[in-house]
């Protein structure tokens, strides 16, 4: 059995990220480990629903023990078992995050000996996390690249603050992945689609007007969509820069009293500055993409000046794992990310 391995959670960018890489690590390399401080960065530190259900679901998928695991605790003591795929069903509770619960479980289920279906009810479109378009469309095909074999569907929209959607994503797993290497970009296509609940589409259509306006898209590729399943209202933008590396998925969350020309603002501002720096990783694909990359074995790509949170999770990474994540700046603003990594296979 391996010692006990500390992790501060207080480090860096102080999140819940922290948390999801060490469970999803975890679960990966057997080692057990104590998290303290969780989310000390934030006003109301301490788990909440989306970060126990994650504690839940990876508790689940090996037969760990977890000690600490209640809402608003500071510290857990986690020691995994075997990973064992099969039928799982997350409900959040809140509109907390579906797709960050995933993180912390999907990359054991890749490399698990069994087939898994994992049913995740919450939140699928929250600010400061991905939309589901964002794992559909951005990280899993690349993930399909280093040949997992995963696929995701939405079923109902669960916009913050209501949540009630729900998201099934089916795994047939595979012994190992392969290295991902994205230093290039190439020609890109630019779309978008503007969703809203409950919401007039006129708020959807100014969004779209915006984005013709402000980065150029025909409006042959603006598409307005009324959503009628999600349980509560929700607006949001979503622009799509597809290239033959990757398709890139940035969102402009809309908010009560933010108008819906500087949700587009925001979301126009963000897919000019990927468009500019030329590099096929956009800055929140940066952070997602390591720990795959630690599981395949390493790989490299380019991207934006790296966030908190690509920095703090290169540096958890580095004490859980013998991994290291160089990341060499350029002089144009742009960084390139290498992962050097043992890899993980099949237990
Ligand atoms: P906390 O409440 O502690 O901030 P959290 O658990 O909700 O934490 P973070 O630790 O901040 O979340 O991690 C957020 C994750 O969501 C990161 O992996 C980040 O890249 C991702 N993310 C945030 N916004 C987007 C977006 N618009 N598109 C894709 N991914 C996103």
């Amino acid at each position: 059995m391996n010692d006990l391995l500390r992790i501060d959670g207080s480090q860096g960018e102080g999140g819940g990220q922290i948390l999801r890489t060490a469970l999803a690590l975890s679960l990966v390399t057997g080692q057990p480990f104590r998290l303290e401080r969780i989310r000390a960065g934030r006003p109301k530190p301490g788990l909440l629903r989306q970060h126990l259900t994650a504690v839940e679901a990876a508790a689940r998928v090996c037969g760990a023990v977890a000690s600490g695991a209640e809402l608003g605790s500071e510290a857990i003591t986690f020691t995994p078992g075997a990973v064992r795929g099969g039928d799982l069903q997350c409900s959040i509770g809140t509109a907390g995050s579906a797709t960050l619960v995933l993180q912390a479980i999907l990359p054991a289920l890749l490399l698990a000996r069994e087939p898994s279906r994992v049913v995740l009810e919450g939140g699928t479109h929250n600010p400061y996390a991905p939309p589901f378009e964002f794992l559909d469309a951005t990280l899993l095909p690349l993930l399909r690249c280093m040949r997992a074999r995963v696929e995701a569907r939405l079923e109902r929209h669960g916009f913050y603050p209501a949540g009630g959607g729900r998201l099934v994503v089916d795994v047939a797993p595979v012994d190992r992945l392969t290295p991902l290497v994205l230093l290039d970009r190439g020609p890109v296509q630019v779309s978008a689609r503007a969703l809203v609940s409950g919401v007039p589409v006129g708020v959807a259509n100014r969004e779209l007007a915006a984005v013709h306006t402000q980065l150029d898209v025909p409006w042959a590729s603006l598409e307005p969509v009324e959503v009628s399943t999600s349980p509560g209202p929700g607006n949001v933008l979503l622009i799509t820069i597809a290239s033959d590396a990757v398709c890139e998925v940035i969102t402009g969350f809309g908010e009560k009293h933010v108008s819906a020309a500087a949700v587009a603002a925001r979301a126009c501002g963000e897919a000019r500055a990927y468009l500019d720096a030329g590099v096929p990783v956009g800055q929140h694909l940066a952070d997602q993409l390591l720990v795959p990359l630690v599981l395949a074995g390493g790989g490299s790509f380019r991207t934006l000046a790296p966030t908190r949170h690509t920095t703090t999770n290169a540096a958890v990474i580095g004490e859980f794992t013998g991994a290291s994540v160089a990341m060499n700046a350029h002089d144009d603003g742009t960084c390139t990310v290498t992962v050097s990594s043992d890899g993980v296979t099949r237990a």
